[in-house]
């Protein structure tokens, strides 16, 4: 047996996220005897974050991970409200904020990512301005919703976070306006027609949605903002929301003398320069076999997948990160599924299901290579998307945009 699965082996989680809690779980099941000590300097039960932006809003239920009794069930010591300072690879030891240290003798870095506050000019001076990473991020945004009088609410940013917020507080009653630097919404993840979609999806809704908005300045006087971009349009917010991106949390491991790389470097075993030390979730810059590079993911599936395969590697065996990445998002009725990575894509194809005009997808190629495919209300496009990218299927382009042909393998491919 290995000498590090004995009863006294010590695994320090640091995050307790859905990377860290993940891991914690798989550790047990992949036989990890010794104990499993989970450290987070967010006070609250670890909880599902992308309700956070959907229903969390308005529903003040948190979605916890995990009940307080499955982690003493698995014997899984969860620190809570403890930041960790630094790490000690010499004499493998943490420093947590009461200034003691913790031993370990293998190391999970699940630290994540924190928003971006952008460099504002006034931004200081801002009432009711919010990041939206964490349940109090959201309980600060719900408070000032239901004690504000005017309801007017500016979101930065037209990612999925901006957008779903927006659709989450119009669902309150507010009154909402998306302000996005670009030329136009999601123009980092998704394609034209399906910013195009989720632009007209807004409007319906009477959310206003405006692209080539930088905003340079804000200004906050008597509990009212204005925000004012360089065109010099300027909007009141009694409430501001940020969404424009996010920072990893690197610099506990850059100051350990990890390898960085736009997140912290690890191998196919999520394993870092360290051996002892393995880094899982949005921290991680990590080897996708499927598109030949590495990638930085901020997704649930990419967190929950990293963390299964780090816990096998714990346990002394030789698991291999090789996932095609998903993610999913809720707006209005509107459900997106995306599967893949459309990076370097050369050509699109739509498809619109002739029974509903909501029901669509996005198929992404490189010459003849489908790399990734969005699917608005459309869970067999998601599933079949899936299944071509990871056989590596070769499609017939021309039965994929026909509607009348079935969405079926063997109706689609050429044999
Ligand atoms: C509003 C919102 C909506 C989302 N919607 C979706 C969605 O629909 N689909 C999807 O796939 N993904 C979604 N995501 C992304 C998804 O939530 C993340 O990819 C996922 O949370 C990553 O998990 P993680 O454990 O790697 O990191 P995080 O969730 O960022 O957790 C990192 C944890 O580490 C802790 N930490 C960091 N440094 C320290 C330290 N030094 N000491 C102690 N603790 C520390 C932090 O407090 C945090 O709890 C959403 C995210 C947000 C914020």
């Amino acid at each position: 047996m290995s000498d590090i699965l004995t009863k006294e082996s010590i695994c320090v989680v640091i995050g307790a996220s859905h990377a860290g809690v993940n891991l914690a779980f798989s550790l047990r099941k992949e036989g990890w005897e010794g104990s499993i000590l989970l450290f987070d300097k967010d006070p609250e039960i670890p909880y599902h974050r992308p309700p956070l932006s959907k229903t969390y809003l308005s529903n003040e239920e948190v979605n916890v991970l995990k009940s307080a009794e499955s982690y003493q069930k698995e014997n899984i010591n969860l620190n809570l409200g403890v930041l960790v300072r630094s790490i000690n690879r010499t004499d493998k030891t943490i420093m947590l904020s009461d200034g003691t240290n913790q031993a370990y003798d293998k190391l999970v870095l699940a630290t994540g990512a924190r928003p971006i506050i952008p460099p504002i000019s006034g931004i200081e001076t801002a009432t009711h301005l919010y990041p939206l990473r964490t349940a109090e991020d959201v309980g600060h945004i719900r408070n000032a919703f239901h004690t504000s009088k005017n309801k007017r609410v500016v979101i930065l940013g037209g990612g999925y976070i901006g957008l779903e917020t927006a659709a989450s507080i119009k669902k309150l009653g507010g009154t909402v306006t998306v302000l996005e630097r670009e030329t136009r919404i999601l123009a980092r993840v998704t394609a034209p027609e399906m910013s195009d979609f989720f632009m007209n999806l807004h409007a319906e809704n009477g959310v206003e949605v405006l692209t080539d908005k930088n905003v340079t300045a804000i200004n906050g006087t008597n509990g009212v903002n204005m925000v004012i971009c360089t065109d010099e349009s300027q909007f009141e917010a009694d409430i501001i929301v940020i969404g424009v991106g996010i920072r990893v949390n690197s610099e506990l491991a850059n100051s350990a003398g990890l390898v960085i790389e736009n997140g912290i470097l690890v191998d196919e075993t999520a394993c870092t320069n360290d051996k002892d030390i393995f880094a899982i979730g949005d921290c991680t810059f990590h080897y996708n076999p499927h598109y030949n590079r590495h990638v930085r993911l901020e997704s649930v599936q990419n967190a929950v997948d990293q963390a299964k395969v780090a816990a096998a590697a714990i346990c002394d065996k030789h698991p291999v990160y090789n996932t095609i990445p998903w993610f999913w998002s809720d707006q209005y009725d509107a459900k997106l599924q995306m599967v893949g990575l459309s990076e370097g894509y050369n050509e699109t194809l739509i498809r619109k299901e002739e029974s509903e005009s909501t029901k669509i997808s996005i198929w992404y190629f490189k010459d003849d290579i489908l790399l990734a495919v969005d699917a608005i209300n459309n869970p067999k496009a998601f599933v079949l998307g899936t299944k071509f990218i990871k056989d590596g299927s070769k499609i017939d382009k021309s039965k994929l945009v026909d509607v009348s042909v079935p969405l079926k393998p063997d109706e689609l491919l050429f044999l």
